[in-house]
């Protein structure tokens, strides 16, 4: 008979990366993926540690999990809990305090053991068991090839980890140093996922255009080769990647924007402050004018390329005259959709110990920005009324013979359409904008050929 494994994924799209893969690696010991956490013998919650107070949320989220496992054990069965992801990695002594009934905690260079550590914590019965090394052997080699069918569209991570260390950041800590997998193996898991339905992949990385991988004929594959190998892979209608780094965006990227149709003209970018003086506090590696520059140039090379990008608020030391030059560089580039946060310190950044802005200051700036930012996605989504734009659909609509898909632009597009077109990039004609979608009409194959 097959257990029951429930896994909860938070965060950012290479965790939800991750947690196929861990249920793609628990299937051959008989784990299938259930619904919910009641009854399942075993519960990941895979975690991020990218937000305020990420872990305790996960001890709250522990708290009702443990009500089930007592339930469990009330009925004479096992309830396994695995916490793994960025928490796991950065506190797991303080998961093994402050909530013993944890059975299994791994970070996410190690999930790979993660059989083994269900196993021995199963044998173990109660006493935790703890990986949070970053293992010599890169995980990907003891990954199985994936084998559920990933939908119309499919994350692929091709790179791990950062070696920038900018000081608002926790990744270096928690993901450890950046690594590139082999472009084969990526190529040969992208021929897979194609195979198994997917017709759009986004390659996944923290600093994904850091990509630096062993080409398949020996020497090395930077980001942009990498796109041009895997646009060649028959059945492979769009690619995307994420998340990049300002400082990474070199001429055979650049490159890859202005020669390969498959790639989408969509770039999030993360710029995080237009001032110089917070750049270089943040230790950022750019400028503003350097920022700029990268952008005309991909602007140059893809003219309808859009932008998307992160920004930081209310950074250790940042005055009024810094926050304006973000407030101006955010105008002169125009963005057609960006994520702004407060800066919030990491425990264990250099960033967190500086003198931090005061909050009522952080929440003035961040509102002043995002009413900037809201004006530029709605003008860009109003600047796509009448065009007639390929839309990939993904999955039905809420209303009945309705699908909803992606354009270019990664703007989620609604329109009446038959189920047989799911998969399918279809000409839409855009009618109408909302400020988080676009709805339109399919344009039948002899007027989207006229
Ligand atoms: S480049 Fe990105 S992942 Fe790396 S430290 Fe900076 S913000 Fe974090």
């Amino acid at each position: 008979m097959s257990k029951r494994l429930f896994v909860k994924t938070y965060g950012c799209q290479m965790n939800v990366y991750d947690s196929a893969r861990m249920t793609d690696l628990l299937a051959p010991f008989g784990y299938a993926p259930a619904a919910s956490p009641e009854g399942a013998d075993l519960v990941i919650l895979n975690t991020c540690h990218i937000r305020e107070k990420a872990a305790e949320k996960v001890f709250s989220e522990l708290g009702a999990i443990r009500r089930l496992k007592l339930a469990r054990q009330r009925q004479g069965a096992q309830m396994i809990i695995a916490v793994a992801g960025c928490v796991a990695q950065a506190e797991g002594d303080e998961i093994r305090a402050r909530a013993p009934f944890v059975d299994v905690v791994v970070g996410p260079q190690a999930y790979h053991r993660l059989p083994e550590l269900v196993a021995q914590a199963g044998r173990r019965g109660g006493r935790p068991v703890l990986d949070t090394s970053f293992p010599a052997e890169p995980k990907f080699d003891y990954l199985p090839a994936t084998a559920a069918s990933p939908g119309v569209t499919a994350f692929l991570t091709v790179q791990e980890g950062c070696d920038k260390f900018c000081t608002f950041c926790v990744v270096p800590y928690t993901r450890g140093a950046e690594y590139s997998r082999p472009a084969a193996e990526i190529l040969a898991e992208a021929q897979r996922l194609v195979a198994l339905g997917a017709r759009e992949i986004t390659l996944l990385g923290q600093n994904v255009n850091a990509y630096h991988g062993a080409a398949p004929q020996g020497g090395e594959w930077r980001l942009g080769e990498l796109i041009r190998g895997l646009a060649r892979l028959p059945g492979l209608a769009r690619l995307r990647y994420t998340t990049s780094h300002p400082g990474d965006v070199d001429d055979a990227l650049i490159a890859a924007h202005r020669d390969v149709e498959a790639l989408m003209p969509f770039l999030h970018l993360p710029v995080q402050s237009g001032s110089d003086r917070v750049l270089e506090a943040m230790r950022r590696r750019h400028t503003a004018a350097d920022y700029r520059r990268t952008v005309e140039r991909l602007r140059r090379a893809r003219p309808d390329l859009a932008l998307s990008s992160d920004f930081i608020v209310g950074f250790p030391g940042e005055s009024e005259e810094d926050f304006r030059a973000t407030l101006d560089l955010a105008g002169d580039i125009g963005f057609a959709q960006a994520f702004s946060f407060k800066y919030s310190p990491r425990p264990g950044t250099p960033a967190a110990a500086a003198d931090q802005v005061p909050e009522p200051v952080k929440t003035e700036r961040l509102a002043r920005l995002q009413a900037l930012l809201v004006e530029q996605q709605r003008a860009f989504n109003r600047s796509c009324v009448g065009r007639v734009l390929p839309v990939l659909f993904e999955k039905p609509g809420r209303h009945a013979e309705q699908l909803v898909g992606r354009s270019p632009y990664l703007q989620a597009v609604h329109a009446e359409a038959a189920a047989e077109h799911i998969g399918e990039v279809v000409p839409v004609m855009i009618r109408a904008s909302q400020p988080n979608s676009l709805a339109g009409v399919v344009v039948p194959p002899q007027e989207a050929a006229a």
